[in-house]
């Protein structure tokens, strides 16, 4: 159990080893509420990894996943990136590597591959353009081919081809935090509130989303809520969220599907791993040179076109 005055310690212990460092401070919406108040910058890893490229910072501490400093280490080449917590991945990065997009990629040789931001560096670079939950649509529709190898998340993958005239070919990741969410929970969290708009991340199944009002990645889910004129909804993505949607809509209110969207690697960063990571200089994440440069056009041809 951490004190007050112990929180306190670890927050002036922090600002003074962002000053020591030069150091900015990055958090995914999905961190705890004293790691994203702590920290200088809040977004989803997109946002956050292209913020790193435009503040005057030596190092970066990326509180997040893995993926995500990765991301922000194939935009940040000079910049020194620190993940707050080394064990902190994502289970859903990790059911592709670079051997397996290879595989599919001879399986299907027309189809051009389309990965998820939400994957490895060694994905990325095996990949022909990368895409967000927000830009999704966008970026199949900008693919030269008409068959798109979608990579590694299934369910966003079945939402865009729902969008596009493209032929998706689907592999069968997952995020766990909104695959577990069920059809059944939405309908017992309606009855429940009834006034309730249902918004929905679309890595939550073809199930769940189909009962939504809204299907939107978490930068949007925040911009659609903030214009809106309901007063309550409910969220379907990882509850860590809900610290942002509350502070920015302190007059609307926030329920989750199901107490289970927690996803476990995201809450592993704390002040204390922030303050140990930057006093040790640990969790360097580094790309090798070759790699980052292929990740890196995944990445620049998304940009092109969002
Ligand atoms: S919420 Fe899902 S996609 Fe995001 S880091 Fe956790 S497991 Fe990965």
């Amino acid at each position: 159990m951490v004190e007050v005055s112990d929180v306190e310690k670890l927050k002036e212990k922090i600002a003074r080893l962002k000053e020591e460092l030069r150091a900015v401070i990055v958090a995914h919406n999905y961190q705890r509420p004293e790691v994203q108040d702590m920290a200088d910058f809040v977004g989803d890893s997109l946002e956050l990894a292209r913020k790193c490229t435009q503040v005057d910072a030596e190092v970066v501490v990326f509180c997040g996943v893995h993926f995500m400093a990765e991301t922000a280490a194939i935009l940040n080449p000079e910049r020194t990136v620190l993940l707050s917590e080394g064990s902190a991945g994502c289970p859903m990065a990790d059911m592709i590597n670079a051997a397996e997009v290879r595989e599919w990629q001879q399986r299907y040789p027309g189809a051009a591959v389309v990965c998820y931001v939400n994957s490895s560096a060694e994905v990325k670079a095996e990949s022909y353009i990368c895409c967000t939950s927000a830009n999704g649509v966008k970026v199949v529709d900008s693919v030269p081919r008409n068959e798109v190898i979608f990579v590694p998340d299934q369910n966003l993958g079945h939402y865009i081809s729902t969008q596009t005239k493209k032929r998706l070919i689907l592999y069968p990741g997952f995020c766990y935090v909104h695959h577990r969410i069920r059809p059944e929970q939405v309908e017992m969290a309606k009855r429940l509130h009834p006034d309730a708009q249902l918004i929905v991340h679309p890595e939550c199944r073809p199930e769940v989303v189909a009962l939504a009002e809204a299907v939107l990645s978490t930068s949007q889910m925040l911009r659609y809520v903030g214009a809106s004129s309901h007063k309550s909804f409910i969220i379907g993505t990882e509850e860590g969220l809900l610290h942002r949607l509350r502070e920015e809509n302190p007059d609307k209110s926030f329920h989750l599907i199901s107490n289970g969207q927690i996803c476990t690697d995201m809450k592993k960063t704390t002040l204390e791993t922030v303050a140990k990571t930057m006093e040790l200089r640990q969790n360097v994440v580094t790309v090798p040179e070759e790699i980052r440069l292929r990740a890196k056009q995944a990445v620049d041809r998304m940009l092109a076109v969002s």
